[in-house]
Formats: C-alpha cells, sequence, structure tokens
C-alpha cells in the first residue's frame, strides 16, 4: 500500500524509531510477541523524560507546595507553578490563573457542572450535549440536572459518526445555559468542528465547555482561537501520568464562580463566622494537589512539542489512512465511525465475533486494543451495537504494527469461524 504522495511529504522527517526508544515500555513481548499497543485512547505511555522528571523531583525536590519557608518547599512551589505557566503556553490561554489543576477531565467536567451549573442553571434550563459524549461528559450534567430541575438536550450523530449541525442550531432556546461537547470523540474517533460550534453557541449567548480528552495528545489546541469557555483535558492521554488533568476557565467566568470543594490552599481567610475563598486558580484547587504528577505533566508537554504537534497529527493521520484501508479489506469487519475528520481511532465489529475475544486473541499476539463500551453506551446504542473492539494510535505506532493488526485479526477469523 503506497501512502498519496502528500502524506509522505508531511510525515517526512518523523522519526518513529527514534521516537520508540523514548518509551522503555514499549520494548518488551507481550505472550512471546513484540508488544504492538495500540490502546491509547485508554492511556499512553510515558517517555523516559517524563519518568525521570517525576523520579527526579520526589529524588531531590519533593515537599508540599505553597507557604512553605523552607528551600524544598520553595523548589517545589516553583516547579508546580511553573507547570501551570507551561499548560498555559500548551493551550495558549490568555493568562496563567486560568489554568486549573484538577485529576483528570472527569474532575475538571464535574468541577465545572457543581461550580458553574449549580450557580448558573436551574430549574427548566437546558444543557446541550452531545450523543458521543464519554459518559464523564454526560453523568455530571444528569447529576445536576436532577438536582435543580434543568433538562439535556442531545445533538444527534449522522450514519457516519458526525453530528448533526442543522439539529445542533436547532437545539437552542431561550433557557439553553450550557453547551458541553467532545473534541475528539474517543469511541467514534470523529473530530468535531468545535471552532463553528462555539461560534453557534456565542450567537446564543451560550458558553461552551470542550472535552478535549481525546484531542490534545492529536492536534494543536488554542483555547483562544477554538474561543472556548471551558477545555479540559487529562495528563495521562498525552504521555504525562495519570491522576493529573487541567480545567481552563476564561477568567471572567471563573472569577464569578463559587468553589466547588472545600479545604486547604482554597481559601483566604477561615472563621467559625465564616471564610472567605482565594481567587481563581486556587479557589478551585482544594488540599495537596498531585505535586509530582504536575511536574511529570509539564515534562510530557514538553515532550510533545518537542516532536511538534503539527508533524504528530499529519504522522497519526497518515497512519489512520493506511489502517482504515487495511481493516476495511477484511471481509465481515465494520468500521463504526467514518466521518470525513477523524483521528486515529478505529472502532469496528467483526464478523459477529464479541469485542472480548478480538481482544483476548490479539492479546496472544502481543496486541493491545480495548474492547467494550469505551464509556459511551449512547454510542453503542446509537450504531445498535452492545461493544466495539477499538485500536487507538499514538506517536509510537507504525504501519508494521498496522500489518501486525491485520494479521492478528486474520487468525481471530480462523479461530471463531
Ligand atoms: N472524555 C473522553 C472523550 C475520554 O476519552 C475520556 C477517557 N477515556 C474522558 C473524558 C475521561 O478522562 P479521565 O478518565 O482521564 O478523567
Amino acid at each position: 500500500m503506497n501512502a498519496a504522495p502528500q502524506a509522505v511529504a508531511a510525515t517526512a522527517g518523523f522519526d518513529v524509531e527514534r521516537l520508540r526508544a523514548d518509551f522503555p515500555i514499549l520494548q518488551q513481548e507481550i505472550n512471546g510477541k513484540p508488544l504492538v499497543y495500540l490502546d491509547n485512547g485508554a492511556s499512553t505511555q510515558k517517555p523516559q523524560a517524563v519518568i525521570d522528571a517525576v523520579s527526579n523531583f520526589y529524588a531531590h525536590d519533593y515537599a508540599n507546595i505553597h507557604r512553605g519557608v523552607h528551600t524544598l518547599s520553595e523548589r517545589a512551589t516553583a516547579a508546580y507553578e511553573g507547570a501551570r505557566d507551561r499548560v498555559q503556553r500548551f493551550l495558549n490561554a490568555a493568562d496563567r490563573r486560568e489554568i486549573i489543576f484538577t485529576s483528570g477531565t472527569t474532575e475538571a467536567i464535574n468541577l465545572v457542572a457543581q461550580s458553574f451549573g449549580g450557580q448558573k442553571i436551574g430549574q427548566g434550563d437546558e444543557i446541550i450535549l452531545t450523543g458521543m459524549e464519554h459518559h464523564s461528559n454526560i453523568v455530571p450534567w444528569q447529576l445536576l440536572a436532577e438536582r435543580v430541575g434543568a433538562t439535556i438536550k442531545v445533538v444527534p450523530i449522522t450514519d457516519d459518526g458526525a453530528l448533526d449541525l442543522d439539529a445542533y442550531t436547532s437545539l437552542f432556546g431561550p433557557r439553553t445555559r450550557l453547551v458541553s461537547l467532545v473534541h475528539v470523540s474517543n469511541a467514534l474517533g470523529t473530530v468535531n468542528p468545535v471552532q463553528a460550534m462555539v461560534e453557534t453557541a456565542h450567537a446564543h449567548d451560550v458558553p461552551v465547555l470542550l472535552d478535549g480528552a481525546q484531542a490534545v495528545a492529536h492536534t494543536p489546541v488554542d483555547v483562544q482561537a477554538l474561543g472556548c469557555d471551558f477545555y479540559a483535558f487529562s495528563g495521562h492521554k498525552i504521555y504525562g501520568p495519570s491522576g493529573i488533568g487541567v480545567l481552563y476557565g476564561r477568567r471572567e467566568l471563573l472569577e464569578a464562580m463559587p468553589p466547588w470543594q472545600g479545604g486547604g490552599d482554597m481559601i483566604t481567610t477561615v472563621a467559625f463566622e465564616g471564610s472567605t475563598y482565594a481567587a481563581p486558580p486556587y479557589r478551585f484547587e482544594a488540599g495537596t494537589p498531585h505535586i509530582a504528577g504536575v511536574v511529570g505533566l509539564a515534562a510530557a508537554l514538553d515532550y510533545v512539542d518537542a516532536v511538534g504537534l503539527p508533524s504528530i497529527a499529519a504522522y497519526e493521520h497518515d497512519l489512520l489512512d493506511y489502517a482504515t484501508t487495511a481493516v476495511g479489506e477484511l471481509p465481515g469487519l465494520r468500521l463504526i465511525g467514518t466521518a470525513p475528520e477523524k483521528a486515529a481511532i478505529l472502532s469496528f465489529v467483526f464478523d459477529g465475533i464479541h469485542p472480548h475475544d478480538i481482544g483476548t486473541v490479539l492479546d496472544f499476539e502481543g496486541i493491545a486494543i480495548r474492547a467494550g463500551h469505551h464509556c459511551a453506551m449512547p454510542v453503542m446504542t446509537r450504531f445498535g451495537v452492545a461493544a466495539t473492539a477499538r485500536a487507538s494510535f499514538g506517536i509510537y505506532n507504525t504501519r508494521a504494527e498496522v500489518d501486525t493488526l491485520v494479521q492478528g485479526l486474520g487468525k481471530v477469523r480462523e479461530m471463531f469461524s
């Protein structure tokens, strides 16, 4: 299979073998076969630079942050706050105070639902979500809606796995208070036209939260260009540690939002008569955070930026095209999610074989994929399947690994036919 000349040009200079050498976990065999890690949508592996940053931090600089008068606390605080600057640059946020560290995308969305939602969304108000949201961008809104008596409206998905944008436009009404929308779908791979969708919402004076969990590692994100009001992502999906994530929020909105969790570090004064709260971002960072996770996240962003997101996007796009053609040639394989704009995710069902069986047989071959509903049960319902098998690609995957996947799927069919 030959790549289009344009794709070759776009990916020339992307030295995947050199990148693979940065990831120690990839240098192993699973069940006697070289590991082929195609579960990047669930979590990505870590380069040595991230492992070293976390390990060196614990070995040399670790202490609790803020208010410490001793050297280690000052060093740890500098590392933690330096990472905030790093994330600000990564997202091109206008102000470092717009960056809040959370435990991940899930916590970031819950923060907005409870703080912003609790204040601005009430009885009879409406929240717009889409049919392709991860459960973490559905359930927090359901909890809020049940509590305050709000209603959730859902943008339908077209047969190829895109959003129905006419339906989206028609969902706005006088009671619409928020749109919360996935940037890249983890179950379908669809890249949504979020910039245009933000413009539509803003034309109705409705703010927008973007769930960037599957986007940040695959495409450059500029929150000012996107115009979104909130943006959430997780460190572990961008080659950083798990347990750490980010909520970007526009400063005017954050300033007006009440705290959502109380504790140390989020206050200005505390008395039994009443307490006063710190300004953002600290108002939303109660308790001792995942300090080493923040350090690891900054190292991961350094790593990804050194490789370069535009070339990562071009490389992965080429790989997706190659993989789509290769698996598409397998009789009995049905891709779920064939929208024109996609990130490097292949979700499929195969010859009536249960996706868990596909995943188990592929594991014998050293190939790691995911099987299940991908925390997106409404997507499964929309496409009339209980589960899919999903291969999701990252910066270290190769065409040779796609070939191994295709051979593995051949074995799956032999075993179950
Ligand atoms: N949104 C999307 C689109 C996701 O893919 C995921 C993780 N699978 C999440 C949200 C939740 O991320 P986390 O579990 O890191 O909070």
